[in-house]
């Protein structure tokens, strides 16, 4: 099932190019902040999936298309992103890496991402004013969007604890030279963190260890890689965060960008597609905001 959140937090299933609005199935409010009612959903999915199943039988299909596309886990407690996970990508960083070289996800583990950064596929990529200073980057990701209480789970158990899959751009404001600011503000930039279109359920996508991951800009391929290439796996990501933290229903792992990485400006069309999981296009823009102090 594919799983969207839409307009004033309406939950809908999609089908094809069509969404038909579940919301009433769900049992509570949802125009309410905080919009805690999908992890809800998530750590009930067994009971609310039921009668999910029942409501669409009369829930009439509109366009996805004249919908506005929200985050689709948009309250997650954590973002725990990764760094350093595919080789030929640590190989193009160079001295540009973060993570010192030689080093990848397995020994240096994780960071996480503000979740203020997280924004559903409709609203767009916003720079700050004064980019045109710095480079901005687009990184493509499988995003795990986490199923259940988790904490000390071991790798076999992992997947159980997998609610689905969404598709995540991380972007990126570049290090360069004496400009080596902490990666968390560089990547945590309002809509910095587009993810969606919607999330496709674990039952659906099988198994998420040879998924084909690809992001255009303006047509022209940049990533073109799967996710049988991860040097810490999607269980491998589970067992670690949770090893150290409880993860909750809703919250997201980002599972690091393969090699590929460029630049983005103002006026690009950003795609990002994932095998079996789903594909979007989103504009970079602009942001109505006052430089950012780090620029000033
Ligand atoms: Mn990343």
């Amino acid at each position: 099932m594919k799983i969207a959140i839409f307009d004033t937090m309406r939950v809908g299933v999609v089908d094809g190019d069509q969404i038909r609005d579940v919301t009433d199935a769900i049992g509570e409010t949802t125009d309410v902040w905080p919009p805690v009612f999908m992890n809800r959903l998530i750590a009930d999915w067994e009971a609310v999936r039921p009668r999910i199943d029942a409501a669409l039988a009369n829930a009439p299909p509109v366009p996805l298309a004249s919908v506005t596309l929200q985050a689709p886990s948009p309250y997650p407690t954590h973002i725990v992103a990764t760094p350093a996970n595919y080789r030929k990508h640590i190989a193009e960083m160079g001295s540009i890496g973060v993570t010192p070289r030689g080093k990848n996800a397995a020994t240096q583990g994780f960071f996480l991402l503000s979740t203020a950064s997280l924004c559903g596929v409709s609203r767009g990529i916003e720079l700050p004013r004064g980019y045109e200073t710095r480079r901005f980057d687009h990184e493509s990701e499988l995003a795990v969007i986490v199923g259940k209480v988790a904490r000390n789970v071991p790798r076999a158990e992992a997947l159980n604890h997998v609610f689905g899959y969404s598709c995540l751009i991380d972007v990126t404001l570049r290090i360069d030279g004496e400009n080596n600011e902490e990666r968390v503000m560089r990547k945590s930039f309002e809509t910095f963190t587009p993810m969606g279109p919607w999330i496709t359920t674990a039952d659906e996508v099988g198994d998420p260890s040879n998924l084909r991951n690809t992001l255009t800009v303006n047509g022209e391929t940049r990533h073109d890689a799967s996710t049988a290439d991860l040097i810490v796996d999607v269980p491998g990501l589970v067992e670690m965060a949770s090893s150290v933290m409880t993860l909750y229903p809703g919250d997201i792992i980002a599972t690091g960008t393969p090699e590929g990485i460029g630049p983005i400006v103002p006026g690009d069309d950003v795609t990002i597609r994932i095998e079996r999981v789903g594909e979007f296009s989103i504009p970079v823009r602009i942001g109505d905001t006052v430089p950012p102090r780090v620029f000033s």
